[in-house]
């Protein structure tokens, strides 16, 4: 018998029985854990409202065998709220619709549980301090997220530079196999040729340059948010189910 004690985002709370709940995090040292919480689903249960979706929590677990994942499920034994950004995410729809999508798209990046994630970890707690700061467009806060989730699982695109040769950019044609914008020599047949403002939003997104990215005109975040919705459908064998109802 062990105890662990780990940073998490709470990515999901499913019902177990009559009081109690499977909780899935998203941790910084162990990756995807679920573990049990009981009685949190009796009125009142400060603890349980610690371990709704959105929350940044600070867990202790105690688990039947050495490791924290492999023998059953974890027992979370104690529960510390870092941030509650549940609460501003889930009162806004844009927010809510946005943030969901981000909490499924790191739970699939994240699919092995026990295997560190950290990167992702970060990005996703970056990305839901970010939306429930509300400054930006929530649609905007999840390309990013999408984007650079797709860069640190090793799918990096080019948004400039040609995704074959390095032919320095703008580039024009853009192609999911090519993971990114090719050349005019290196252009495959299928490539889309979106608008060049489109591309720089995109690179924008990616580096995180959110002064250019806020400035862009609404026809271009939306043609943005097709490629990028494309670009994850590529590489994820199943698509993310909750991007149907972000708000364009
Ligand atoms: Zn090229």
């Amino acid at each position: 018998m062990s105890l662990f004690r780990d940073d998490g985002v709470v990515l999901r709370a499913q019902k177990l029985g009559e009081a109690d709940r499977i909780i899935t995090l998203l941790t910084r040292q162990h990756g995807k854990v679920r573990a049990v919480a009981r009685g949190v689903r009796k009125t009142k249960s400060k603890f349980g409202a610690r371990l709704e979706p959105f929350s940044h929590v600070d867990v202790q677990f105690f688990s039947r065998g050495s490791e924290l994942v492999g023998r059953g499920l974890p027992l979370c034994t104690q529960v510390e709220t870092i941030a509650p950004y549940g609460g501003p995410i889930v009162t806004d729809y844009g927010r809510y619709t946005a943030g969901t999508a981000m909490l499924e798209t790191a739970e699939r990046f994240a699919e092995n549980e026990g295997e560190p994630a950290v990167q992702q970890y970060l990005l996703l707690v970056g990305g839901l301090r970010t939306l429930a700061a509300g400054v930006h467009e929530s649609h905007l806060v999840l390309d990013a997220f999408l984007l650079r989730s797709l860069a640190v699982n090793g799918y990096g695109a080019s948004f400039t530079d040609c995704a074959k040769c390095g032919l320095e950019g703008p580039n024009r044609f853009f192609s999911l196999p090519a993971g990114g914008v090719l050349c005019g020599d290196c252009r495959v047949p299928g490539c889309a040729v979106p608008s060049p403002e489109t591309l720089v939003l995109l690179g924008a997104l990616l580096s995180g340059d959110w002064q250019t990215a806020d400035a862009c005109e609404p026809r271009y975040w939306r043609e943005g948010s097709g490629l990028v919705a494309a670009y994850l459908q590529w590489h994820l064998e199943r698509g993310i189910r909750s991007m149907r109802y972000v708000e364009k």
